[in-house]
């Protein structure tokens, strides 16, 4: 059998539980403190309305919600799913609102874990405590930690509302409580080079965390970014490019963590640019083919960064 290129999601959900497992997208309903004037107003400059989520959340409950896809994902033969919150977030709140609403999975044998997408700034000791307790009760759990960079003047410059340093503290504490931590990062921010963005790669490689996403910015309308895209102000990685900029960082990272995405999933409606995001299975191909073209796998120079 061929041998794998990464380590994806799919391969260490079915090695963990022994079958197929599906992450359902939630929308609880949570809003982002770069958003409702916090930390900052307007967001990071790419955000849309929807917070990064499926915006199911102003037409469906939470029950809906996951009652829908449970539904829909039991009739292609998953059993065991995952409850991720998605959408803005999820650790932003009061404990009391945030213990109700991840509550909700206790209502469904079928929810096997629990995974909190979140910004840095949104993780203390308090939410770690909760977390821990659907931990003790035996859920798989992690956290999805928005960094996107490890530059702060780009942090700055799309808005983000918090620095490296901030991350690093909201990553160590989790690490030091035991609770699994999966990275996002955004390639073809403004204003960063090949070897900038690397270069956060190269740092997450030292960290290990257990997962990291991998996107390509995309730029819709409506946003600061498209506001800035319109004026000629900021360019779009290609296709190319940005398949060799995840297959290199592939070969960066250490073989055990896992890839929970290559690519991002942009809305088709208002996206500006690149269109080339749209066709998903594509930016797969061509980031795998340019893996075989140059003999890379994950983890090929993970032990030569160190
Ligand atoms: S942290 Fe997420 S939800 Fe908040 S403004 Fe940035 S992209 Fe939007």
């Amino acid at each position: 059998m061929e041998k794998s290129l990464y380590y994806s999601l799919n391969q260490f959900l079915k090695e963990r539980f022994g079958e197929k497992v599906k992450k359902i997208p939630l929308d609880a309903g949570f809003t982002c403190p770069n958003r409702d004037g916090t930390k900052g107003k307007g967001g990071c400059i790419y955000c849309d309305a929807k917070g990064s989520g499926t915006g199911l959340g102003q037409s469906l409950s939470l029950k809906e919600q996951i009652e829908f896809f449970i539904e829909r994902f039991k009739k292609k033969g998953f059993k065991k799913f995952i409850a991720y919150f998605q959408s803005f977030s999820n650790s932003y709140g009061p404990l009391s609102k945030l213990r109700e609403t991840y509550s909700i999975i206790l209502n469904y044998p079928e929810i096997i874990g629990l995974a909190i997408g979140t910004r840095p700034d949104c993780i203390d000791i308090g939410v770690i405590n909760l977390l821990k307790e659907f931990q003790y009760l035996g859920y798989y759990l992690w956290v999805e930690l928005g960094l996107q960079s490890k530059h702060n003047q780009t942090l700055k410059f799309i808005n983000r509302g918090h620095t490296f340093e901030d991350f690093l503290s909201a990553f160590y504490l989790l690490k030091e409580h035991e609770i699994p931590v999966v990275v996002h990062i955004i390639f073809g921010l403004p204003g960063e080079s090949r070897d900038m963005m690397l270069d956060t790669v190269k740092t997450l490689s030292e960290l290990k965390p257990e997962g990291i996403k991998f996107h390509a910015l995309y730029i819709l309308e409506g946003s600061p970014l498209g506001e800035l895209y319109k004026a000629g102000k900021v360019k779009e990685l290609s296709l190319k490019e940005y398949a060799s900029l995840v297959g290199d960082s592939l070969s960066f990272l250490p073989p055990e963590t896992v890839i929970h995405r290559l690519t991002s999933d942009p809305p088709k409606e208002g996206l500006l640019s690149p269109m080339w995001l749209l066709n998903k299975n594509q930016v797969i191909k061509s980031i795998t083919d340019y893996m075989k073209e140059t003999g890379q796998y994950q983890g090929k120079f993970y032990h030569n960064l160190s």
